[in-house]
């Protein structure tokens, strides 16, 4: 094996996307997976228009709308009685923002940029669990645990939530959020009442929510049922199994409890995030996708923060390389670092703060709904910091939205004084 230009440590979706982006600059990539195969384990994801403009840059936007469904709105109900919140149109959001909302299987989206790594000659290696990273003056490499060491000018760890790299930077452990996620993709076919496959639809709930769409052009629906685990806040380990599931959600409408018995059983996700950290990149290693900025995933963009970063890093090198080919490696890693960190800080704090909005009870429930009722569904103020075009610079990086406070509510119910 000749040395490669890069090596990636991570074949998910941030190490499948980064090594498609590198590649097609002409870099030789490797990607070092440690599972057997090539592979995405879940259901599916929500791609967002900061995504969307992307794919279509990388030229798989066609590819990924024909293996998803792109539909008409995002609404969220309240869980208990079930009635409207709040929506969006998501055909006015891709004239607002130019490109589409839409939602595949995330095992579809993976495959593709599988495929894509395929046909750019990116060297995709499975049964490569990485141990430990090296690096010298002019090179950098990532050791296997059979002893094996890949060397390129630089190597990007996107070894996710888990990130062995991570220990390069920080000492810190994921953080517990003790809610956990059920999920359940079932044939539309099975779906004994009616609904409406061009919507995403989230309800939110005291401690719990259930996310509903769409995949596979309507041939699935994708279901997802999220709780706070009792047995996780008494800090014991058995925490998030079937019995909990169905406890948590005793609360909610017919409609979500009729779809509790079609969620898989026999597996679920316990849902952890990190505290943001700035520092990303070591000489010639860099941190990228959950490794980097793993969130909770109330905000659904976790994979998408990960094709960005990846987007952005290929966007430097491309601007750093002379007229033969040689890159400013140093200069690409700086300016990827100088603007990804704060991006992605934003986005982990927002999903946190998000979540708990979705999981309020009693009065702040109540003046929850009277706020998101309130918000007209063409006000894109909360959105433009996160759909708009990614930020290649930092100056780039949109200003926040202003929080409105929960008791502003009180002031909306009473009317004008
Ligand atoms: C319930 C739920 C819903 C979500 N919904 C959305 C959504 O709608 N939209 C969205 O954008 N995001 C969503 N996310 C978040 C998204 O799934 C993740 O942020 C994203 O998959 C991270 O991709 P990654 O490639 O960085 O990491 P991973 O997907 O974790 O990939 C890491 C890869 O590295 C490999 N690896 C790990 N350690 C090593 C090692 N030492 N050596 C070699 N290989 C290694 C692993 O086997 C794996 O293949 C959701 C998450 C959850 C839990």
């Amino acid at each position: 094996m000749s040395t490669p230009d890069v090596v990636i440590v991570g074949g998910g979706i941030g190490g499948l996307s980064t090594a498609f982006a590198l590649s097609r600059l002409g870099l030789r990539v490797r990607v070092l997976e440690q599972a057997k195969q090539f592979g995405e384990v879940g259901a599916g994801i929500q791609l967002a228009p900061n995504c969307t403009r992307i794919l279509e840059d990388y030229g798989l936007l066609d590819e990924v709308k024909a293996r998803g469904v792109v539909p008409d709105r995002m609404v969220m109900r309240d869980a208990v009685d079930g009635s409207e919140l709040t929506s969006l149109d998501l055909r006015d959001l891709e004239r607002e923002y130019g490109f589409p909302y839409l939602v595949i299987h995330r095992s579809d989206l993976h495959a593709l940029f599988l495929e894509a790594c395929r046909e750019a000659g990116v060297e995709l290696l499975t049964e490569q669990r990485v141990v430990s990273y090296t690096q010298d003056a002019g090179k950098a490499g990532a050791a296997t645990q059979a002893g094996a060491v890949h060397e390129a000018n630089i190597v990007i760890a996107a070894d996710g939530l888990h990130s062995v790299a991570r220990t390069l930077f920080t000492d810190d452990r994921p953080v517990s959020s003790a809610y956990v996620a059920y999920r359940g993709t079932v044939p539309i076919a099975e779906v004994d009442r009616p609904v409406d496959l061009s919507e995403v639809v989230v309800y939110v709930g005291p401690r719990c929510h259930f996310v509903h769409y769409g995949l596979r052009g309507g041939d699935l629906l994708n279901q997802v049922a999220v709780f706070e685990s009792p047995k996780a806040v008494a800090g014991l380990d058995d925490w998030g199994t079937p019995d909990e599931l169905d406890t948590a959600f005793a609360a909610t409408c017919d409609f979500v409890q009729d779809r509790l018995p079609h969620m898989w059983r026999d597996k679920w996700w316990r849902m952890y995030d990190r505290d943001p950290i700035g520092t990303w990149v070591d000489g010639r290693i860099a941190l990228l996708g959950d490794a980097a900025h793993p969130p909770l995933q109330y905000m659904a963009q976790g994979a998408i923060m990960a094709i960005e970063d990846g987007w952005v890093l290929a966007e430097h090198v491309r601007r750093l390389r002379d007229a033969d080919g040689v890159v400013d490696w140093a200069g690409a890693l700086a300016a990827y670092e100088a603007v990804r960190p704060e991006h992605c800080r934003r986005v982990v704090l927002t999903a946190r703060v998000w979540g708990e909005l979705w999981h309020l009870d009693g009065i702040r429930r109540a003046q929850r709904n009277v706020l998101l009722r309130e918000r007209a569904v063409g006000d894109y103020s909360f959105t433009d910091w996160v759909y708009g075009p990614t930020a290649l610079f930092p100056a780039d990086e949109p200003p926040m939205f202003e929080p409105i406070p929960l008791a502003s509510a009180d002031r909306v119910s009473a009317g004008p004084a």
